[in-house]
């Protein structure tokens, strides 16, 4: 049976180790404290799972462990959008997940770009939009865009079908912003599905004055900033960065299907 596991702080260092984790019965009064396994299907455990997942700063996932974006550089920030109806589908969409989470070793180099970030302006921080996307959120969003052709689609929603990079834990959607909390002008809004948002056409936009060279030196800024760590960006979306190519993550990671707790 598909079982996912919660562990707390003193079992993750383990499960990074690459210990066994040992498992007990699940306390529904205490579904905070100890190590324990829950089971797909479990009433109870779904409780349990949930609560979790709300209050922690990291989850298991089969043989992944996955940790929030901030989970070793504070500087980083993060504002779930799904999590809230500011997104371009105006609903949440994130029912249990309360943060973006990425696995573990992602979250390093993440921790690191923001090192990066930091030495050219201390007071900038990555402002995290997105990372781990359930599958189950990526066909809904996929459906909410029926009006576009199924080929023009995939530029602005990875086809569930093939799964997107969002779906292993291993994408993040992000921007720079200042210490006011005041993302940086990057010409387009986050999930803004226009061409002005395309990186590769920055010096078109530029040539018909429809953006502007600060704008295109606050997006290379968060480029420099990300491929200092070994992201790659993306054509159509200023925004999105990958950790690795889409090969190596479905040989890595594991598929998160459906939103963990619901
Ligand atoms: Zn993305």
């Amino acid at each position: 049976m598909k079982t996912i596991r919660g562990l707390f702080l003193s079992t993750l260092l383990l499960a990074a180790c690459g210990e066994t984790n040992q498992t007990e019965e699940v306390d529904p009064q205490t579904p905070l404290s100890g190590d324990f396994e829950f089971v797909e299907g479990d009433p109870v455990v779904k409780k349990a799972l949930k609560a979790e997942i709300l209050e922690n700063d990291w989850l298991i996932h089969g043989k992944d462990t996955l940790v929030s974006v901030d989970h070793f550089n504070k500087n980083i920030w993060w504002e779930l959008k799904y999590a809230s109806e500011d997104n371009f589908m105006h609903r949440v969409l994130y029912d249990t997940l309360k943060k973006p989470y990425v696995q573990i070793d992602i979250a390093r180099r993440l921790a690191k770009s923001q090192e990066y970030l930091t030495g050219r302006d201390s007071g900038y921080h990555l402002l995290v939009y997105d990372a781990l996307r359930p599958l189950s959120v990526q066909w809904e969003m996929w459906n909410a865009l029926d009006t576009i052709p199924a080929f023009e689609r995939g530029k602005f929603v990875s086809n569930p079908r093939n799964g997107s990079v969002h779906n292993y834990g291993a994408a993040v959607d992000l921007t720079i912003c200042q210490s006011n909390k005041k993302p940086l002008d990057m010409g387009a809004e986050y999930d803004d599905i226009r061409k002005i948002a395309y990186p590769s056409l920055e010096s078109e936009f530029l040539k018909s004055g429809e953006i502007t060279q600060q704008q295109i030196a606050n997006r290379k800024l968060l480029r420099r900033t990300l491929k200092s760590q070994g992201f790659s960006n993306i054509p159509t979306e200023w925004w999105h960065f990958n950790a690795f190519p889409r090969p190596v993550v479905k040989s890595k990671y594991q598929i998160v299907t459906r939103e963990l707790g619901e």
